[in-house]
């Protein structure tokens, strides 16, 4: 029988204690997964953020997602997306020291608040922020 091979790209949560350890790295070595970095954000006070994409068989994915999840990261799946419904967003400001990657930006000049979704992990964390509700999550 052949090995289902899976490709998925999930979003990593390192806690503080756990930010400065080379844990997916034994993706590679241990499990016989390859993996690219699409994003990462490290701050160093403050939980760190990965975006990764991951590939090999289902069986060596799913005992490699268990080891990350045991090694005491939270792991999204990147199969949602957060957008912002451009007409509701009033440019208050509340999602931007809020948001971990610093998605938003305050335009010194017009004063509005700019979102870069390249930056953005899906975290959801605006979402709950924002007071119209602006931040929407799609899957
Ligand atoms: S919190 Fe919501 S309304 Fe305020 S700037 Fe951010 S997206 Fe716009
Ligand atoms: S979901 Fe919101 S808070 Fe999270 S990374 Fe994207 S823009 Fe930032």
């Amino acid at each position: 029988m052949v090995a289902k091979a899976v490709s998925k790209r999930i979003v990593l949560h390192f806690p503080k204690r756990l930010v400065d350890r080379p844990i997916v790295y034994r993706l590679v070595k241990d499990y016989n997964l390859k993996f690219n970095i699409l994003k990462a954000f490290f701050t160093p006070e403050e939980e760190g953020l990965m975006v990764l994409e991951i590939s090999g068989k289902q069986e060596d994915y799913d005992k490699g997602i268990e080891y990350l999840t045991k090694s005491g990261l939270k792991i999204q799946s990147l199969s949602q997306d957060v957008i912002r419904n451009e007409e509701r967003c009033t440019h208050c400001g509340a999602c931007i020291t809020i948001c971990p990657t610093n998605a938003f930006e305050l335009d010194p000049i017009t004063r509005r608040v700019n979102f870069n979704d390249d930056k953005c992990v899906a975290c959801g964390q605006c979402i709950k922020a924002c007071p119209p509700r602006a931040m929407e999550l799609h899957f």
